[in-house]
């Protein structure tokens, strides 16, 4: 039989980058793996590095600094490493470009690349009894390869969502956010000259950033922001409402019934969902406006509505909204839809998954709560609902028990890593 890690870890993004520097730091003593299906330098949110753009966290709410602020894999000590911490405090700008953001990931996970399997996408994932350790996981790549460990953290993000009735159109001229740059290099290789009409769906920071990008790259393009919400809205960034992504708000929305989680989610939902930044927005009603100054209006913003129908066809992607307050209907066409539509969380819901698609080998072994939503403990882990069944951990999922500082973000991201490697250093005893 094959090696049995103490550790095995699926994905390797920033949440469980930050938990393999919280194990090597705090000196774990555990043998630990990650497998990853990006293949090595694949930046952070490659598919949407727009130029210009900027980060949405703090800088110092890195992967490491909350937790050890002495940590060599702080982004203070990478700029100071690259010889750039001067010229990076000099920048005239508020947040750190996107970029340079993903650089320093990626110079983090360089020291790292010896606990990481890259290009090995995880297809099932299985409960195995192991002459030594017991019950353990069997974790299967896409090409058949597998890997044994007595506890498991799955840090894969969150899924793409795709709303309807998108999601029924397997289309190369509709794409998620997350492959917006792909898109935009494939349809370049194919025939046809640069989009003419061009359709964002949803009102959130990457719906605008994306409109003002596809306007800079096809300025004779007609770009609509059709968006469910009334209009373009600013983020709530009162530093009162910034403090949902202290960990004293994690442990209060933790213990919160289901009806107090979905009160605070409706307060704290405009610090990060369906909402902008002030800048992004200024840049947009500036530019609309001063398109209107030279009687050229090419973007615009269509709130209030909901697509229905959504067809492809040679012409491009044809599609029905209706008008939420008015009841009225319109048609529109599109050689380009972009869907700035979010990310599922975990949970019953319609936008939601039960559970994480790669653990569907072993859903049957996690426990639910009454309302549907996974039974995960403070510490992260998952109760299970058969005995016997190994350690599993989530790393950055738990934006549904955990509340918003869990959303898939920097904020909490090391003060977690350090929870999730106190309990696997726990178990390990
Ligand atoms: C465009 C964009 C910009 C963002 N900007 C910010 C920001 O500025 N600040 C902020 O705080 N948050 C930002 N976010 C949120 C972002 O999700 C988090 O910052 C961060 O990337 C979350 O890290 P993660 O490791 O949980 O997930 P991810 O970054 O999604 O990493 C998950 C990893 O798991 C891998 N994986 C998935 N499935 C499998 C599988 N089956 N097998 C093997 N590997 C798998 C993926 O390849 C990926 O590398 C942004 C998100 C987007 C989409």
């Amino acid at each position: 039989m094959s090696h049995c890690h103490d550790v095995l870890g699926i994905g390797f993004g920033p949440a469980n980058l930050a938990l393999a520097i919280a194990l090597r730091e705090e000196d774990a003593g555990l043998d630990m793996r990650f497998l990853e299906a990006s293949a090595p330098g694949t930046p952070w949110q490659g598919g949407m590095m727009l130029p210009g753009s900027d980060i949405q966290n703090h800088p110092v709410r890195d992967l490491v600094s909350l937790r050890n602020p002495r940590s060599r894999y702080s982004f203070i000590n990478y700029l100071f490493e690259q010889g750039r911490l001067l010229d990076h405090l000099n920048l005239p700008v508020e947040f750190p470009l996107r970029k340079e953001y993903a650089q320093y990931i990626d110079w983090v996970a360089g020291h790292f690349a010896r606990y990481v399997e890259h290009g090995t996408t995880v297809v099932g994932v299985e409960v195995a009894e192991h002459p030594e350790h017991g019950s353990v996981y069997r974790v299967t790549a896409a090409d058949g390869r597998d890997w044994l460990a007595r506890t498991l953290v799955v840090g894969t993000g969150r899924a793409p969502y795709v709303p309807a009735p998108f999601d029924a159109l397997d289309d190369p001229r509709v794409c998620h956010l997350t492959r917006y740059l792909p898109t935009l290099r494939a349809l370049r290789e194919t025939a046809g000259g640069p989009p003419r009409e061009i359709a964002v769906i949803g009102g959130s920071q990457s719906a605008v950033e994306l409109t003002l990008d596809l306007s800079h790259r096809f300025p004779e393009a007609r770009v609509t922001v059709w968006a469910r919400s009334h209009s373009l809205r600013e983020k709530d960034t009162s530093p009162f409402s910034e403090e949902g992504y202290f960990p004293g708000f994690t442990d209060y929305y933790y213990r919160a019934s289901r009806e107090g989680k979905r009160a605070l989610d409706a307060y704290m939902r405009p610090t990060n969902y369906s909402s902008a930044d002030g800048d992004v927005l200024r840049e947009l009603y500036v530019r609309m406006y001063e398109q209107r100054l030279d009687g050229e209006e090419r973007i615009s913003v269509r709130g209030s509505r909901r697509i229905t129908t959504a067809e492809a066809g040679p012409d491009g992607i044809r599609f029905d909204a209706v008008e939420s307050v008015t009841g009225a209907t319109e048609q529109a066409r599109a050689d380009l839809v972009v869907l700035a539509t979010g990310f599922r969380d975990l949970g019953p819901g319609e936008r939601q998954d039960r559970f994480p698609q790669v653990l569907a080998g072993v859903a049957d072994r996690l426990a639910f709560d009454a309302d549907g939503y996974l039974d995960v403990s403070a510490d992260y882990e998952t109760r299970p609902s058969v005995a016997g069944t190994p350690p599993l951990f989530l790393n950055g999922l738990c934006e549904s028990s955990h509340g918003i500082g869990d959303a898939g973000s920097f904020s909490l991201l090391s003060i977690r890593a350090k929870t999730i490697s106190d309990g696997l250093r726990k178990l390990s005893r």
